[in-house]
C-alpha cells in the first residue's frame, strides 16, 4: 500500500498573516508524526514563505497548478520548476475548478503532469464527475476516462497521487456515501493499473469533498483510500490536524 497522502488546498486564500496557521501544524507534526505525508498547497504567493515556515518539520509545500511550459510568454501563469524552485515538491494538477474555469483538458492536465514530473514534483491529478454524469450512471465511465486521459503515459518510476474529487462534493457539505467512494477509488486503482501495469498500484488515491473532521475517520477507513485532498478544513491548522490524526 502507497503512503498515505493528507493534502490541503488552501485555493485563493491567504497571506502572510495565515502562515500561522501552517507554522501550527508544522510543530504538532514534528512533536508527533503522523503515518502520512502531510502537505499544503497555498497560493503561489505564499509557496516560499511557507515552505521557509515549515522547514525541518514533515510538512509538505505543493502549487495549486502549473504551467505545461518549462517558462515564456504566459502572463501570469507559473512554471513547474518555479513550484520547485520556491520550496515546493508537489502540485495539484486538473482541479475541477480549473478544468470548469479555464476549460482545461485531460490533455492539458496530462501536460502539466509531465511538466511536473520534469521540474522533480510529485503531481496530484485530480478527477472526478459531476452530479449530472452521476445521475446519469455515468460516474465510472468519466471517471475511468479523465484517468487515463490526464495521466502522462512516459511518467516511469516518478511519483504521482490521483485524487478522486466528486464536483458536486466540492465545497458544499455533501459526500457520496462511503460505499460509493469505493466504487470509485477500486475503479481508478484498475484504470491505473491497465495504463501503467504494476507502477499503477504505487498512487496513493486520495478523496476530496467536503472532508472535515466528522467524516475523515470514515473516509479514510474506505477501500482503496490513500489519504485525502481537503479544501476549506484545510485553512485552520486544528481542523486540519484532526482530519490527519483521524488516520
Ligand atoms: C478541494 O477544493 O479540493 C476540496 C476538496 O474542497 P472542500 O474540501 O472545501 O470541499
Amino acid at each position: 500500500m502507497p503512503v498515505p497522502l493528507i493534502a490541503g488546498n488552501w485555493k485563493m486564500n491567504g497571506v502572510a498573516a495565515d502562515l500561522d496557521e501552517a507554522r501550527a501544524l508544522a510543530e504538532s507534526l514534528a512533536a508527533q508524526p503522523s503515518v502520512a505525508r502531510v502537505a499544503l498547497c497555498p497560493p503561489a504567493t505564499l509557496v516560499e514563505r511557507m515552505a521557509r515556515a515549515v522547514a525541518g518539520s514533515p510538512v509538505l509545500i505543493g502549487g495549486q497548478d502549473c504551467h505545461a511550459e518549462t517558462n515564456g510568454p504566459f502572463t501570469g501563469d507559473t512554471a513547474a520548476g518555479m513550484l520547485a524552485d520556491a520550496g515546493a515538491t508537489l502540485v495539484i494538477v486538473g482541479h475541477s475548478e480549473r478544468r470548469a474555469t479555464y476549460g482545461e483538458s485531460d490533455g492539458s492536465v496530462a501536460a502539466k503532469a509531465h511538466a511536473a514530473v520534469a521540474a522533480g514534483l510529485e503531481p496530484i491529478i485530480c478527477v472526478g464527475e459531476t452530479l449530472e454524469q452521476r445521475r446519469e450512471g455515468l460516474a465510472l465511465s468519466v471517471v475511468t476516462s479523465q484517468v487515463d486521459g490526464s495521466l502522462p503515459r512516459a511518467i516511469g518510476d516518478a511519483p504521482f497521487a490521483v485524487a478522486y474529487e466528486p464536483v458536486w462534493a466540492i465545497g458544499t457539505g455533501l459526500t457520496p456515501s462511503v460505499a460509493e467512494i469505493e466504487e470509485v477509488h477500486v475503479t481508478i486503482r484498475a484504470a491505473l493499473v491497465e495504463a501503467l501495469g504494476e507502477a499503477g498500484l504505487r498512487a496513493p488515491i486520495l478523496y476530496g469533498g467536503s472532508v472535515k473532521p466528522a467524516n475523515a475517520a470514515e473516509i479514510l477507513s474506505a477501500k482503496e483510500v490513500g489519504g485525502a485532498l481537503v479544501g476549506g478544513a484545510s485553512l485552520k491548522a486544528a481542523d486540519f490536524l484532526a482530519i490527519v490524526r483521524a488516520l
